[in-house]
C-alpha cells in the first residue's frame, strides 16, 4: 500500500512514523517548506499522546526534550489561588504529561522519520491539487521551485495544518479560520522558577489571561525556561500566521498590574527574546473528512484553540488511529471509515468543549462573582462546585485516567 502524507508538522511526522511502525512501509511525506526549521514555542503533550509515543518506542527521546508538569493551577488576575489539580502520573494516568518546545519536538520527529522511512521527506512540495483515478488510487499535485509534479498513491493523508490545502479543495467555500476576538502573544523566557518549579499556571478571566509552564528543569541559580501565552481582547485581525514576531514591551505594558508575589507577569513577558502574535482561531467541525481515499488529520481536520493543550496531542492520536485501521481493516475504504468513525465525533465534541472554555470555566465563575478578588475562595466558589467543573470537562472530553489506562493499545502490524 503506497501512502502519501502531506505536511511534515507534528501530525504528519507522527503519522509517517506510526504507519511505518504498523508495517506500512511505503510512506512518503511531502512538505511545503524548503527546510524543517523547528519553529514555534511551547506545546503540551497530554498523557493520551505520551501513551502513543511510548508505544511507538519514541517517548524517551521526546521526554528528554521537556519536563513533566505535576500540577495545573488556576488563579485570578490578582494572583489569588482558585483551584489546582495534579497532572499526568500524579493524577492517576499511567503516562505523564510533557511540556516541550514545539520546534524541538518537530525536529526530533523529523530525525526519527529520516532514520526509519525508506523515502526522504520531499521538501519544497506544496499540495495544490488532488485527483481520484478509476483504479481507486489518488494523484496529488504539488507546486515546487522547478514547476509542478504529480505523485500517485493508494491513500493521501492531508496533515497540512490549519490552512490545509486538501481541506480547502474539499470545502472551497469555507474561508479563513473563525476568530474568537482574542489575541494571543506566545513567548519563551528565562525567569525565576515559580511555585514548585513544575506547575502550569493560568491566571485571569474571559477578557485577559496569562498561562505559563516550565519547559526545562530549573537551573542551579533557580531560574527556569518557561513558555507563556498572554491573551487579551484588543481588536486587530484574525489573520492566522504562526510566526508573526512583535516587540514584547507593549504586551508587558498590558499586564503591568499583574505582578504577583509568586510570579512577575510583566517581567516574564519583557524577558522574552521574541513574542509571536497569533489570533485565537480554530476551525468549525466538519461533516466529513474522507473523500475517496483521501482523509484529513491533525489541525487540517480539527484545529482547536492553542491554549486547550490539545493541538499536538490529538494530531498524534489521529496518526496512531489511522495507522491502526490501515494495518488491520480488510480494505482501505473500511480503514478510512473506521478512522473517521473513531476520531471525527470525538473531535467534534472536543472542539465544542474547548470553545466553551472547558476547565477554565472556574476562572470565569470566580471573576464573575468576585471581580475585585476575595478573602476566601470557598465563599465565592465552594470546593464542591470547583471539583464539579474540573470533573465535568474531563468526563465530557474523555480525559478520565481510567478511560485512557484501560483502552486497548493502538499498536498493530499489517499482515498484508
Ligand atoms: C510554524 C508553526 C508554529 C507553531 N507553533 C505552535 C506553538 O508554539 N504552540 C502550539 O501549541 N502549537 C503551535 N503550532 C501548531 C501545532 O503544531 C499544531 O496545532 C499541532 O501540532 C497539530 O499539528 P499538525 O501537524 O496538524 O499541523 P502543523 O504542525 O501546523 O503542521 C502542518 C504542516 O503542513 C505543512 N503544509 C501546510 N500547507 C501545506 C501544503 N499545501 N503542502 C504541503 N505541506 C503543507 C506546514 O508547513 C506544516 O509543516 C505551530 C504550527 C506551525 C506550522
Amino acid at each position: 500500500m503506497k501512502i502519501i502524507v502531506v505536511g511534515a508538522g507534528i501530525g504528519g511526522l507522527a503519522a509517517a512514523i506510526s504507519l511505518h511502525e504498523a508495517g506500512l512501509m511505503d510512506v512518503t511525506v511531502y512538505e511545503r517548506s524548503t527546510g524543517i526549521r523547528g519553529l514555534g514555542v511551547g506545546i503540551n503533550l497530554l498523557p493520551h499522546a505520551v501513551r502513543e509515543l511510548t508505544e511507538l518506542g519514541v517517548a524517551e527521546t521526546i521526554a528528554a526534550l521537556g519536563v513533566e508538569p505535576r500540577t495545573l493551577a488556576y488563579f485570578t488576575r490578582f494572583g489569588q489561588a482558585i483551584w489546582d489539580e495534579p497532572r499526568g502520573v500524579a493524577a492517576g494516568y499511567r503516562w505523564p504529561q510533557l511540556s516541550v518546545h514545539r520546534g524541538r519536538l518537530q525536529l526530533a520527529l523529523r530525525d526519527l522519520a529520516d532514520a526509519r522511512l525508506a523515502e526522504p521527506i520531499r521538501l519544497g512540495h506544496r499540495l495544490i491539487g488532488i485527483r481520484s483515478n478509476a483504479d481507486g488510487t489518488e494523484t496529488a499535485r504539488f507546486a515546487t521551485a522547478d514547476g509542478e509534479v504529480e505523485a500517485t498513491a493508494d491513500v493521501v493523508v492531508g496533515a497540512d495544518g490549519i490552512h490545509s490545502a486538501l481541506r480547502a479543495l474539499r470545502y472551497p467555500a469555507e474561508g479563513a479560520p473563525p476568530w474568537s476576538g482574542l489575541t494571543l502573544w506566545r513567548g519563551v523566557a528565562r525567569i525565576p522558577a515559580f511555585l514548585d518549579g513544575r506547575t502550569m499556571i493560568m491566571a485571569g478571566d474571559g477578557e485577559q489571561k496569562f498561562v505559563a509552564y516550565p519547559l526545562q528543569e530549573a537551573d542551579a541559580d533557580g531560574r527556569v525556561l518557561v513558555n507563556f501565552i498572554a491573551e487579551k481582547r484588543v481588536g486587530g485581525s484574525g489573520d492566522a500566521d504562526w510566526n508573526r514576531a512583535i516587540d514584547p514591551a507593549p504586551i508587558a505594558e498590558l499586564f503591568r498590574d499583574w505582578s504577583f508575589d509568586w510570579l512577575d507577569v510583566p517581567g516574564a513577558i519583557a524577558a522574552a527574546e521574541e513574542i509571536l502574535e497569533y489570533p485565537m482561531v480554530d476551525r468549525d467541525a466538519l461533516p466529513r473528512w474522507t473523500f475517496g481515499r483521501t482523509t484529513l488529520l491533525g489541525d487540517a481536520a480539527h484545529a482547536m484553540y492553542p491554549n486547550g493543550s490539545n493541538g499536538g496531542s490529538q494530531a498524534i492520536l489521529d496518526a496512531r488511529t489511522l495507522a491502526f485501521h490501515l494495518a488491520t481493516a480488510d480494505s482501505i475504504d473500511e480503514a478510512l471509515t473506521r478512522y473517521e468513525d473513531d476520531r471525527r465525533p470525538a473531535m467534534t465534541a472536543l472542539l465544542a468543549g474547548t470553545r466553551a472554555t472547558g476547565p477554565e470555566r472556574v476562572m470565569l465563575v470566580a471573576a464573575e462573582r468576585a471581580p475585585e478578588g476575595f478573602a476566601d475562595i470557598d465563599d465565592v466558589v465552594p470546593r464542591a462546585e470547583r471539583e464539579r467543573i474540573a470533573a465535568d470537562y474531563k468526563t465530557a472530553a474523555g480525559f478520565l485516567p481510567e478511560t485512557l489506562n484501560e483502552r486497548p493499545s493502538l499498536s498493530a502490524r499489517a499482515d498484508r
